[in-house]
C-alpha cells in the first residue's frame, strides 16, 4: 500500500492548492484598494480651524506636556490685536510633531482644551529622511475648507473622498467636563468634514445632550 500513498502524494498537494483557491480572499490590493478602518483608528494628526477659518490652537502647550513620547514642540505667541490668528490671547506660533517618536496614543487629543489637535484615519506617512518625519505647523494645519495637507508635499491636498471615507476621531471624555455629560461620549467632527455616527449603545444626538446639560445646570 506504500506505493499507492506515494502515488497520491502530488494530488494531495494539488488538493490543498484547489481548496485555497476557492476560499474568500482576506487580503486587499493595497494601495489601489484601502480597507475601511475601525472607527477609533488613530492615524496622523491635524490641527483644526473654526468654520470662520481661525485656528483652534491657542498655544497652551498642554499637548506637549502630556505627550509620553515627548514628540510635540509648541511655542505660543501673542495674537496680533488687529489680525488675530486664533480666538483669545495666544496662538500656536510654532507647532511640530516628530512622527518617528509618536506612539499614536491620542493623549495630546485628550489634553487639548479647544479640540485643536485631532487624529484622522490617514496613515500613509513613509518618508525617506528623518527630517521629513517631523511634521510642521504648515503641514499639520488644515486648509480653510478642513482638508489636510500632504506632509511631504505641502499644499498638495489629500483626496477628499478618501478622507471622508476614513475621516474619524472620537473624544473619549465628556466635553467641557459638565456633570450632565458624565459617561457620555461626545462626538467631534473630524477635519471639519463630517460628524461620526454614534456607535452601538451610544447617543450621537448632540442637541439632545445639550438640552440635558442645560436642564440639569
Ligand atoms: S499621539 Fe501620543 S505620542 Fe503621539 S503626539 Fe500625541 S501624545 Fe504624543
Ligand atoms: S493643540 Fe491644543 S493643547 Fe496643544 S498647544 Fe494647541 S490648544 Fe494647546
Amino acid at each position: 500500500m506504500g506505493w499507492f500513498a506515494d502515488a497520491l502524494g502530488p494530488f494531495r498537494g494539488f488538493a490543498v492548492t484547489l481548496r485555497q483557491m476557492t476560499r474568500p480572499r482576506v487580503t486587499t490590493s493595497y494601495p489601489k484598494e484601502k480597507r475601511e478602518k475601525p472607527q477609533r483608528f488613530h492615524g496622523r494628526h491635524i490641527l483644526n480651524r473654526y468654520p470662520d477659518g481661525m485656528e483652534k490652537c491657542i498655544g497652551c502647550e498642554l499637548c506637549a506636556g502630556v505627550c509620553p513620547a515627548r514628540c510635540i514642540y509648541v511655542r505660543g505667541a501673542d495674537n496680533p490685536p488687529d489680525n488675530p490668528v486664533s480666538p483669545g490671547e495666544r496662538y500656536g506660533f510654532v507647532y511640530e510633531i516628530n512622527m518617528l517618536r509618536c506612539i499614536f496614543c491620542a493623549m495630546c487629543v485628550e489634553a487639548c482644551p479647544t479640540e485643536a489637535i485631532t487624529m484622522t484615519h490617514l496613515f500613509e506617512m513613509s518618508t525617506t529622511s528623518r527630517d521629513d518625519a517631523i511634521y510642521t505647523k504648515g503641514e499639520l494645519l488644515v486648509e480653510p475648507d478642513g482638508t489636510p495637507n500632504h506632509p511631504q508635499e505641502p499644499n498638495r491636498l489629500i483626496d477628499v473622498n478618501e478622507l471622508e471615507l476614513g475621516s474619524g476621531w472620537m473624544r473619549a471624555t465628556a466635553p467641557g467636563g459638565r456633570a450632565a455629560f458624565e459617561g457620555v461620549v461626545g462626538w467631534t467632527p473630524s477635519a471639519t468634514h463630517s460628524e461620526l455616527p454614534a456607535e452601538l449603545g451610544q447617543s450621537g444626538d448632540s442637541a439632545e445632550l445639550a438640552d440635558e446639560a442645560g436642564g440639569s445646570s
